[in-house]
């Protein structure tokens, strides 16, 4: 609901029609209605379809939902781009389009700020503003595809904030996205990433959602893990293995462990030995992140050699390991760059 009006873009299709029943119309204008809101459409008045009579009855009951690209910039680096989108609040959120391979991924924000307080991370410095509506996840996927002009295959939710800190919002998300006539976006082609939230995670699995779960690790250590993530203090690194095997257990899906490699904190031997301890025999894939500067920290990322070295360590003990390749740096499109204002 949204000032006592229904949103659309929140709805599925099925529940499109029931309420078009609700006021009174046929179901099929549901379907009409709900294929409109996925061509990125703004306005009743652009459904062209749909009798002007009907068009001022839903503006009555309801609202599309529209969020609106503010700016976009363009990587010259790569084929990134970065879209700030302006919420009807006035809140600032920003997602990123990745294009490799055929395929278009987008990045989607899940909060207005995040309050997780990640060291390295700048969408949490200025702290948790408030939760994204499904729809608004949503829209900036419908938003981009329309500005790219092209399909969107591949979702990763890890931009601002933290997805099962916004439970609800985040598990509608993927109701919708996976909705047929709509976005069609398979579970498959899905990471969520998370900071380690293990009574979610929990909840998660018994879902039996066929997404693939990221965790953001970053070190073997409790010690060193607090350090860097404060929701370290309240999950110890036990409490999240233990979690992420009941998902591999309910689902038998293979979890992404994601390490951002800072130069100095843990990037050393002791932490690849530990780390190969802790995944043995886990069916999982670690995925490492050299550390992308933020203007605030000093954190760096470890020397070329020292990555390596990390990755062969890993790779030496068959612990799946690959280097993720951070795109868009240059227009702070890169993990932990997003933010919730213009920078
Ligand atoms: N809240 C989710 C999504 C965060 S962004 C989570 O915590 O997982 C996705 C990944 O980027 C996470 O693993 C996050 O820890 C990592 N990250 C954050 N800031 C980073 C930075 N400056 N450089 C590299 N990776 C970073």
């Amino acid at each position: 609901m949204y000032k006592g009006k229904v949103v659309l873009k929140n709805l599925t299709e099925e529940e499109m029609k029931d309420f078009l029943v609700e006021i009174g119309e046929k179901k099929f204008r549901g379907s009409q209605i709900f294929s409109w809101i996925y061509k990125g459409i703004r306005d009743f008045d652009e459904m062209n379809n749909i009798p002007k009579s009907l068009r001022e009855k839903l503006s009555k009951y309801s609202i599309i939902g529209n969020i609106d690209i503010d700016l976009k910039l363009e990587s010259k680096m790569d084929n990134t781009k970065k879209y700030l989108f302006l919420l009807n609040d006035g809140s600032i959120i920003e997602s990123v389009a990745m294009e490799y391979d055929n395929r278009v991924t987008v990045c989607v924000s899940n909060q207005v700020g995040c309050r997780m307080g990640c060291r390295f991370c700048a969408s949490t410095i200025d702290g948790l503003d408030r939760n994204l509506e499904a729809w608004e996840i949503l829209d900036q996927i419908i938003k981009i595809q329309k500005d790219l002009g092209k399909r969107v295959s591949n979702i990763v939710m890890m931009g601002s904030g933290e997805p099962l800190d916004n439970f609800n919002n985040s598990l509608r998300f993927l109701k919708l996205v996976n909705e047929e006539n709509g976005l069609n976006i398979g579970n498959r082609h899905i990471t969520l990433s998370t900071c380690g939230l293990v009574d979610r995670i929990y909840e998660l699995a018994d879902l039996q959602i066929p997404i693939n779960l990221a965790i953001s690790l970053h070190s073997p250590f409790d010690d060193r893990r607090q350090e860097i993530m404060p929701v370290a203090k309240k999950y110890s690194i036990n409490d999240i293995i233990k979690s992420c095997k009941y998902y591999i257990r309910k689902t038998n899906r293979r979890i992404t462990f994601e390490y951002s490699l800072i130069k100095g904190t843990n990037d050393s031997e002791k932490e690849s030995e530990e780390l190969v301890k802790l995944l043995k025999g886990i069916l999982c894939h670690v995925n490492l992140i050299p550390i992308n500067p933020i203007e605030e920290r000093e954190f760096e990322k470890p020397n070329t050699e020292y990555i390596n070295k990390f990755k062969n360590y890993l790779d030496k003990y068959n612990i799946p390991v690959t280097i993720r390749n951070s795109m868009g740096s240059d227009i702070s499109g890169a993990c932990g760059q997003l933010r919730r204002k213009y920078k």
